[in-house]
């Protein structure tokens, strides 16, 4: 395949790739750009992979695009996360060279590895370097750690045809539409942010792309940037809704991608009353983002469903090795070309299925219902508990503003489900939370202890860590 970014650049040269607050960059510009970075990468010669720490930046994408010229995967970085943790992630990537903004080059600079700015590098001499032009599909394109929500983040290899697969298949479920422009405010270190960069490279779509999250910047870019999609995660489409307040997206806005975790009813059903197009889907860094996505069509009917599986991929939900049949609950094995081969230095799964460790069900027109993570399970007296069950209910109680439960051990039951709690009511009694859970949930689900928190712990990503709540 010709490299994706000279296509687009033959194609539309003169469309928008990337439109920022302040300035904005063509696919020709964007070609340009990143062709001349890899020529000025070349003199570094870095000792292992090129890594990339940055927030959101037309830098950052040229540094990535730039990598692609030079057939070399390029490691993401969280920006959030300690330098610990940094050089861990650069060890087991084998990291040779930092590619930072401004920002983050003071702190990078005490890590154990060499580290240049984008900057610095824009100013190295352009060399006569003979650049990739064509794509090796098999090839890894990216390497990306999973958020480690449920111990330490994996190095997950993303091959270009993974990406490649990603987009064709979100595109045959969402549609695509010549004035689609998609925004991203999600971290361009996660698979939800990258995987748009690239589609909009695939579909000569441009990107209204933010630094960072801010509910204002977002709500204006809907408003009045002619925005038609973006992708968000609970929290930030809940900020959102709030900022949204009586008004009402323009018409054209036609998708809130909404993924990265489990979905609360409560906000699905605020979203369908403020007539916003909220959309679910389900994926990890291992699929390359979506791999089950609710059909717009669907998405009031299904609420609180992750939809169907794309067109080129495959779910199952398997209990022990059978076959789960609908509404039996049981783990969610994925397969499909946007699977990623493998973790770094990881020995390949012999099995061709991927084992997501998610629990969930299908129904029976065959739409996917997320349940929980297969670690978080509590088994209580023989039953099985669900802690998002437990935390949707407890989050719909005016007052609590985080909600987190997690199983103890108890002699009587094996295990018993725990919640810890952040309230913004100081007269919020343990009783009344109790009672409140009492006439919603069956009485062994119904938290046998609840502790008050200042706040709950969370990764770099603002996930949940169950197993830290204790
Ligand atoms: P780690 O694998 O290191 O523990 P992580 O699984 O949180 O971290 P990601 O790849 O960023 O890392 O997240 C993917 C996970 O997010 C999925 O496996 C699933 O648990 C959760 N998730 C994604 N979409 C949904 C959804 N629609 N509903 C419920 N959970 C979801
Ligand atoms: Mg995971």
């Amino acid at each position: 395949m010709e490299h994706w970014l000279n296509k687009r650049a033959a194609l539309s040269p003169n469309q928008i790739a990337i439109e920022m607050e302040d300035h904005s960059v063509t696919f020709l510009q964007l070609q340009q750009k990143s062709q001349q970075f890899a020529r000025q990468l070349d003199n570094l010669k870095p000792n292992g992979h090129i890594a990339i720490l940055s927030d959101n930046s037309i830098d950052m994408a040229v540094a990535f695009w730039g990598c692609t010229y030079l057939q070399t995967p390029v490691v993401f970085l969280n920006t959030r996360l300690s330098r610990s943790e940094w050089q861990q992630q650069c060890n087991d990537a084998d990291v040779g060279l930092i590619l930072t903004s401004s920002h983050y080059l003071e702190k990078a600079k005490h890590l154990n590895v060499s580290v240049e700015s984008f900057l610095k590098v824009k100013k190295l001499t352009v060399n006569e370097v003979p650049l990739l032009d064509e794509i090796d599909a098999e090839k890894v394109c990216s390497m990306m750690f999973t958020s480690g929500t449920t111990g330490r983040a994996k190095a997950v290899q993303q091959t270009f045809h993974n990406h490649w697969s990603s987009a064709v298949a979100s595109s045959l479920n969402l549609g695509l539409l010549p004035e689609d422009k998609w925004l991203v405010c999600l971290p361009l270190f996660h698979i939800g942010g990258l995987s748009i960069l690239i589609k909009s490279v695939i579909y000569g779509m441009p990107v209204y792309l933010l630094e960072k999250f801010d509910a204002d910047k977002v709500h204006q870019a809907i408003m009045k940037s002619a925005v038609t999609l973006i992708s968000v995660v609970a929290v930030t489409c809940s900020r959102l809704l709030e900022r949204l307040g009586s008004e009402r997206y323009p018409d054209s806005f036609r998708c809130m991608l909404l993924g990265g975790g489990p979905a609360p009813k409560p906000l699905l059903e605020q979203a369908k009353a403020k007539q916003t197009p909220v959309v679910q889907t389900y994926g990890m860094t291992e699929t390359c983002s979506q791999i089950a996505t609710l059909n717009e069509k669907d998405a009031l009917r299904k609420l609180g469903s992750a939809g169907k599986p794309l067109f080129t991929a495959t779910l199952k939900i398997v209990d022990e090795k059978e076959e789960c049949n609908p509404n039996q609950i049981g783990e969610i094995l994925a397969k499909g070309p946007m699977v990623s081969p493998g973790y770094y230095q990881h020995k390949k799964q012999s099995n061709e299925w991927l084992r997501t460790g998610d629990l969930g069900y299908f129904d029976e027109e065959g739409f996917l219902y997320v349940v929980d993570r297969r670690s978080d399970l509590i088994i209580s007296g023989g039953e099985n508990i669900y802690p998002a069950e437990i935390e949707e209910v407890l989050l719909m109680m005016d007052g609590i503003v985080e909600a987190g439960v997690t199983a103890e051990e108890d002699k009587q039951w094996g295990q018993v489900p725990v919640a810890y709690i952040v309230k913004n009511d100081k007269q919020l009694t343990t009783d009344r939370i109790k009672d409140y859970c009492k006439d919603r949930l069956a009485n062994f689900k119904v938290p046998k202890q609840i502790h008050f928190r200042d706040q709950l712990p969370r990764n770099a990503t603002n996930k949940l860590q169950r197993h830290k709540l204790k």
